[in-house]
């Protein structure tokens, strides 16, 4: 099959279009003819690799995967070939209290297609069974592929971290990412107002199209004074983060007394600083954040048929046209996700 690899972690360029053979199937999995996989910034992150991560290299890159049932393993018998499916990315031992307590997220063996395993870079993947969800019927690939990370990493910040109720006020950074443009509807559909930031008129533009009450250009205007005016002083309840260093001091400033401030990434840096008087004495709540339990993206993908969330696509590319993709992803030239296209047969 052509899947896009790297041998050695390093930048765009050690991506590679190549041959590799077709992954093996076993009792309980299931071979996926990739139709379409979205891009996440931990494609980068995994890309470039940091100090502990241990692959086996050649590593296949891709988390969001939508596609078509090629074959099924000799156990699996309640999926036929040619069934249209979604691949849910989260990989857990399926035998642990937090498995069994629908945590299956914070198992100790927790691992992410693409991430830890080859993912979906390729013209085929094979996932375990219970990876397995249905397309939304009313979705292409390239947009269904939007859907799991983005869409779950969010809802578990919003539903079950934050816990935003209706009529309270969420800051959404960056609402042109994938993460972002996902949070500003959850926001939406759970009754809260959005404010949100993003770095272009453009972007503004398309975050209220989602949504999004207020808007802020964050590289003409200050968003903390920004909150200040619209929210005439009263600051915002919840602050949805995932930029990290160059944001977070000024997002614990827009929390009032017993604000919340929910965090699942730090794109911009990872070292912040806190006035921990500032945290106690406003009693303000610090939660992190990680993808979600595999069984709420059951949920999220009822809400997507319905027609109360949408993914964002931004555009399609050729599989081959990897590199030039993790650039666009770097430089933020995208509203939403960008999607690769393996070759068709
Ligand atoms: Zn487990």
């Amino acid at each position: 099959m052509k899947a896009v690899v790297f041998h050695q972690h390093g930048d765009e360029r050690a991506l590679q279009l190549t041959e590799f053979p077709e992954p093996s199937v076993g009792a309980r999995d299931v071979l996926v003819r990739v139709k379409a996989v979205a891009l996440n910034h931990l494609d980068l992150w995994v890309r470039q690799g940091w100090p502990g991560l241990k692959l086996e290299l050649p590593h296949i890159l891709g988390s969001d995967i939508a596609g078509i049932v090629a074959r099924v393993g000799t156990e699996v018998t309640d999926l036929a070939p040619g069934t249209e499916v979604l691949v849910n990315p989260g990989l857990s031992c399926g035998a642990c209290a937090r498995c069994l307590s629908g945590e299956d997220n914070l198992c100790r063996s927790y691992r992410l297609i693409g991430e830890h395993v080859r993912g979906g870079y390729a013209e085929f993947i094979s996932v375990p069974r219970q990876n397995i969800l249905p397309k939304p019927s009313r979705l292409t690939f390239a947009e269904a592929a939007c859907l799991p990370l983005t869409f779950l990493t969010a809802w578990t910040m919003l539903v079950h971290r934050a816990e935003v109720k209706p009529g309270e006020t969420v800051l959404v950074h960056a609402a042109g990412s994938g993460v972002g443009s996902a949070a500003v509807q959850i926001c939406k559909l759970l009754g809260a107002k959005v404010i949100a930031t993003a770095s272009t008129q453009e972007k503004l533009k398309q975050a209220q199209a989602l949504g999004a009450d207020h808007v802020i250009n964050y590289s003409e205007k200050d968003f903390l004074d920004e909150v200040k005016r619209i929210t005439e002083r009263r600051l915002v309840d919840v602050v949805f983060e995932h930029v990290g260093a160059s944001t977070f001091e000024k997002s614990v400033a827009c929390l009032p007394y017993g604000g919340r401030l929910v965090t699942c990434g730090a794109t911009a840096g990872h070292e912040v600083k806190l006035d921990l008087r500032v945290l106690f004495y406003k009693r303000i709540s610090l939660l992190g954040s990680t993808m979600g339990s595999k069984g709420d993206l059951f949920r999220i993908l009822q809400l997507v048929e319905e027609g109360r969330l949408k993914p964002v696509l931004d555009r399609t590319l050729p599989l081959a046209d990897a590199p030039l993709a993790h650039e666009l992803l770097k430089n933020r030239a995208h509203f939403g996700n960008l999607v690769l296209l393996p070759p068709s047969p």
